[in-house]
């Protein structure tokens, strides 16, 4: 069976130092787009070339702040990577179709997403922090999109093959302080992908910050190779 790479595309300009922190911060609170900025989406460009050298394709998730500019879409074409919305206005239908033409406008156009947050913090001015993944299930189906991920974290193999209605509810997670304490262990969740399909997520700010998380997907790629795991290229059919 095979693995789904989820990365969820956060922060414009990553956040391992004090200034891009600062910057990526401003950016999200008052929805201004830092583009032009010569550090823009430079930790997704890193993760986007290790990936590529390790001939892994992956599902990048863009918030409208953090739009892939043009290496960006080079580096993404040439891993032959999927990349959908990362969504954040989901205070109603409306606010969600809003979002999505906002997007379009702008000439990125996909046919799936996924949610930003967890429920807690509110991460960005038109950001809505409910995490509400029936809601989105149903807006999905009305918009002829596909939500197939959702943010719970695995406390066991049985919760990455947890579906309903094809919706995967949980993933791995690559950040080690977000996995369930009793379930954090890279190999384990490699092993779970032997029999049924499962789920990575991380964030490319992360995975250039901390050398931990780097490290654990180096350790998942040579893990899944040995173990004849695939990786997923394509949305499976779940609608
Ligand atoms: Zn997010």
């Amino acid at each position: 069976m095979s693995i789904l790479f989820r990365v969820d595309v956060d922060k414009p300009l990553g956040h391992h130092n004090l200034l891009v922190k600062v910057g990526s911060k401003l950016s999200e609170d008052l929805h201004i787009s830092v583009r032009r900025h010569p550090r823009y989406l430079f930790h997704l460009k890193e993760m986007l070339r290790f990936l590529n050298e390790k001939k892994v394709p992956a599902f990048f998730y863009f918030r409208l702040i953090t739009l892939p500019d043009n290496e960006t879409i080079e580096l993404l074409e040439a891993g032959t990577h999927s990349y959908g919305y990362h969504m954040e206005n989901t205070r109603s239908f409306d606010t969600f179709r809003q979002e999505i033409e906002n997007f379009n406008k702008q000439g990125f156009y996909s046919d799936h997403f996924t949610k930003h947050g967890s429920g807690s913090y509110k991460l960005g001015k038109y950001h809505y922090p409910p995490y509400e993944p029936l809601k989105y299930m149903e807006w999905a189906n009305k918009l002829n999109l596909t939500f197939y991920s959702g943010n719970g974290i695995a406390k066991c193999k049985e919760d990455l093959y947890e579906k309903n209605n094809d919706f995967y509810s949980n993933a791995f997670w690559g950040e080690r302080n977000y996995r369930d304490e009793n379930y954090n262990n890279i190999e384990d969740f490699v092993n779970a992908g032997i029999s049924s399909d499962i789920i990575f997520l991380t964030h490319p700010e992360n995975f250039y910050t901390h050398k931990i998380l780097k490290q654990d997907v180096d350790k998942m790629i040579s893990l899944a190779e040995s173990k004849n795991i695939q990786w997923i290229r394509e949305i499976p059919n779940l609608i």
